[in-house]
């Protein structure tokens, strides 16, 4: 098995939820194919409130993710995690 998918079995971050509605979707996104129709998928076009829901939840994220790397390895090793951690939402 990949670093990564050691890193999504072992960390609760495999579980990711929508921020508006709590349907389960996948971890690169913040909100489901339903959310994001009714609120767009560009992060200008959304309320303050959504906005500080999805932040919220990616520095939740990105928390676990550096907590389960810290010790062992560096980013940058893996391109991959490193482009999660430094893609803007959306
Ligand atoms: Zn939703």
């Amino acid at each position: 098995m990949s670093i990564t998918g050691r890193f999504m079995k072992n960390c609760s971050m495999d579980n990711p939820t929508c921020v508006v509605c709590g349907k389960q979707i996948g971890v690169r996104f913040y909100l489901c194919s339903v959310c994001e129709k009714t609120w767009g998928r560009r992060k200008r076009d959304w309320p303050e409130w959504l906005r500080f829901l999805v932040n919220d939840e990616k520095k939740e994220r990105m928390r676990e993710l550096r907590g389960y790397y810290d010790r062992e390895i560096s980013f940058s090793d893996y391109p991959e995690i490193d482009n999660m951690a430094s893609t803007d939402v959306m």
